[in-house]
């Protein structure tokens, strides 16, 4: 077992909860101009990172749902008006209450996404690579992939890393919140009790140099930050940043420092920022932690009673006793969210800023006005109030992701064809 610092990371990071009914949120509201809605129609729209899987395994939900009460942020209706074109769904494995077969609901979760394609295929697909995007976005479907969230997934099996790819996983977060045996996480980095590898392990590189040949995007979101640079010093490819936001803008240890995003810059990937408000806002990071104590209690608490009780208990009920509380903290405005796109394109450049949501993991904790992906377009319309060409925005809304993936592919082919 881990401990309880561990744990409120743990749910401050991914758990997957939802958004509660925050539909009609308080504060101004951004209203998309006619040629923001035009430039944000033309565009080809990638989020890098939602927690929506566990919904669809564990909560029965259908992406097809038209429930406007549903307290989800991605559902297809509300993808097609945020003219999302294509999703990273992201493969979560909660590590403490899947310990010892981290690899089957692993694979349960990948089944999850295709079954959710098979039911709709008029407006969603399965995609693997830049030309599958690019057609499904021709098709007016979305494009649906995956990435692991957490190297534990592989179960230390290089093979196993192999059979993910060919299942369609196109990127992996090196670590989650939990240091696995061969990656340091950022979530507890500080716990005297894990041992620690001081970054990546040689399994670790080996890993991050076979996901290059394979062709899977190294993701360093969630990782300590000394993985990160040994990260940055063994990928033969670009790497992402599928979910994290700017640490000299609010100072959580999951988001980057200028040096790392320069590091990403110069290695020619992308950050994609995380909506998840306490790691945009500092306020609210710290008002989060200032209640974490007494939150994990309280949940915990109330958990064990209900198993007490002879319920069973699933993400469910945890997401929905988290929410009570991140409903406590009030939402900072719209505009943070912008902020940290405008420094990531100030620091880095705007060559390798994205969007990566966290949609759907982050207890409803998104700022004012982002309540799911149908409101993507007031992110076009805040980066065009600061000034930033149409040109810019798109590679902002996905045109840089594509690239990255895109030069991931080319190594892949150059270190095959190399043996
Ligand atoms: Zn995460």
């Amino acid at each position: 077992m881990t401990t309880r610092l561990f744990f409120s990371l743990v749910l401050l990071c991914s758990f997957n909860t939802a958004q509660s009914a925050q539909e009609s949120s308080p504060g101004p509201g951004i209203i998309v101009s006619a040629k923001a809605r035009a430039i944000h129609e033309a565009a080809l729209v990638i989020d890098t990172h939602a927690d929506t899987p566990q919904r669809f395994l564990d909560g029965g939900f259908d992406i097809g749902s038209t429930d406007s009460n549903d307290p989800g942020h991605i559902s297809l209706d509300r993808i097609r008006r945020g003219n999302l074109g294509a999703e990273f769904f992201s493969i979560w494995v909660e590590p403490e209450t899947n310990e010892g077969h981290f690899a089957r609901h692993t694979f349960d979760l990948i089944d999850s996404v295709y079954e959710q394609a098979t039911r709709h295929p008029d407006r969603m697909t399965m995609a693997f690579s830049v030309a599958d995007i690019e057609r499904a976005h021709a098709e007016h479907k979305l494009a649906a992939l995956m990435g692991i969230e957490g190297g534990h997934s592989i179960e230390n099996d290089i093979h196993l890393l192999r059979d993910y790819y060919r299942l369609g996983v196109r990127y992996m977060t090196l670590s989650w919140s939990n240091t696995n045996e061969w990656a340091d996480a950022s979530g507890d980095i500080n716990d005297p009790k894990v041992q620690h590898h001081n970054g990546l392990t040689d399994f670790g590189k080996q890993i991050v140099l076979e996901m290059n040949r394979l062709g899977m995007i190294v993701d360093i979101s969630h990782v300590a930050d000394k993985t990160f640079w040994d990260a940055i010093a063994v990928s033969k490819a670009p790497v992402i940043a599928s979910h994290s936001s700017a640490r000299a803008l609010c100072n959580a240890p999951r988001n980057m420092t200028d040096d790392m995003l320069r590091a990403v810059a110069k290695n020619g990937g992308v950050v994609d920022v995380n909506f998840f408000s306490g790691f945009l806002d500092q306020a609210y990071w710290d008002a989060s932690r200032a209640q974490s104590k007494e939150r994990d209690a309280a949940v915990q608490g109330m958990l064990a009673k209900m198993r007490a009780e002879g319920k069973s208990v699933t993400y469910l009920d945890e997401d929905r006793l988290q929410r009570e509380w991140t409903a406590k903290i009030p939402r900072p405005s719209f505009s943070v969210l912008i902020d940290h796109i405008d420094h990531i394109a100030k620091v880095a450049g705007v060559d390798h800023v994205g969007l990566g949501s966290d949609f759907d993991g982050v207890s409803g904790a998104t700022p004012e006005g982002m309540d799911s992906a149908a409101d993507l377009p007031k992110i076009t319309q805040a980066l065009l109030d600061r000034g930033y060409s149409e040109g810019d925005i798109r590679k902002i809304l996905g045109g840089n992701v594509l690239r990255v993936f895109s030069d991931v592919e080319r190594v892949s082919r150059e270190m095959k064809s190399a043996k």
